[in-house]
């Protein structure tokens, strides 16, 4: 601490006025500076926020939101510039994250490795799943308090590498709940679905939901799906019910989260899993 505002003095005394206004502008970043991790910003508005390649779209009242991706760099910036061009080039660290090994037995084969005549409808599906989040909207549930949309044990974790019955295969990007079928999966914050579909592949029932400024998650393996496209939610209501169709072991609700385009794990909205007889993660019950 000493030794940091000792650099910093050092730093103002070599570089003095020239810089001198440099903190004023007013920047507020929030969230876990984590992989995965999802950061909501607040500065002036009228801004404009460069992160990456990106532009992010900001609020009325000057609020915006970027995510981290699972293999983040060690730390980042993110630039400001105020409509009266001041500027400030915001550095932050981003800690390293473990992601487990988890293996996933028992799976019908079909859906480790697809026969050949399902993959012209996998590669449909595909499709209207990318569509679905390519959405920047100018919605502004991404600022609110997240709710979990399903409580109880926590079967995956986001980033974990999976194999499946013995076959390595991308890592899992989502968090699995495991909850009895029929179990209501609440929408975790206002928003507009993008994708109802009843009977996706790999997902079984799928929902996208846009929460604007780019963040849209993502609702697997439901049994019973409640909404529409471009239906309004707004934060608990009921969405849909928890099954187990598509690549599932049992029921659960996989949850998963784009933040314009980079996968995050939406766990960092919610904090701990609110039943505390719930959070045993060594619970090996309907995974995927
Ligand atoms: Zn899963």
């Amino acid at each position: 601490m000493f030794r940091g505002l000792f650099a910093a003095l050092v730093f103002c005394a070599l570089l003095g006025p020239a810089l001198a206004h440099e903190h004023e502008v007013p920047l507020s970043l929030d969230g876990n500076f984590t992989q995965g991790g999802i950061i909501v910003g607040q500065t002036e508005p009228g801004a404009e926020v460069r992160f990456g390649e990106h532009v992010l779209p900001i609020t009325e009242d000057g609020q915006f939101v970027f995510g981290l991706g699972r293999n983040h760099d060690a730390s980042d910036s993110i630039t400001i510039v105020l409509p009266d061009g001041r500027s400030e080039v915001r550095s932050f660290d981003v800690s390293p994250r473990e992601y487990v090994i988890q293996r996933v037995e028992g799976l019908p084969q079909e859906y480790v490795t697809p026969p050949e005549e399902r993959l012209a409808r996998i590669a449909a599906e595909r499709a209207v799943k990318w569509e679905a989040r390519q959405p920047i909207s100018t919605r502004i549930g991404f600022a609110q308090d997240f709710i979990w949309p399903v409580t109880g044990p926590i079967s995956g974790t986001y980033g974990s590498q999976r194999f499946y019955n013995g076959e390595p295969r991308s890592p899992h990007m989502g968090i699995d709940v495991a909850a009895p079928t029929g179990t209501p999966v609440l929408a975790p914050a206002d928003g507009v679905i993008t994708l109802a579909a009843p009977d996706m592949y790999f997902e079984g029932g799928l929902i996208f939901l846009d929460h604007g400024h780019g963040m849209i998650d993502v609702f697997m393996h439901l049994s019973e799906v409640l909404v529409e496209v471009g239906q309004e939610v707004s934060q608990g209501d009921t969405i849909a019910l928890v099954g187990a169709g598509g690549r599932a072991t049992g029921p659960h609700l996989d949850w998963r989260m784009y933040v314009m385009g980079e996968r995050v794990d939406p766990a960092n909205l919610v904090g701990p899993m609110p039943d505390p007889d719930a959070s045993d993660s060594e619970t090996g019950q309907g995974g995927e």
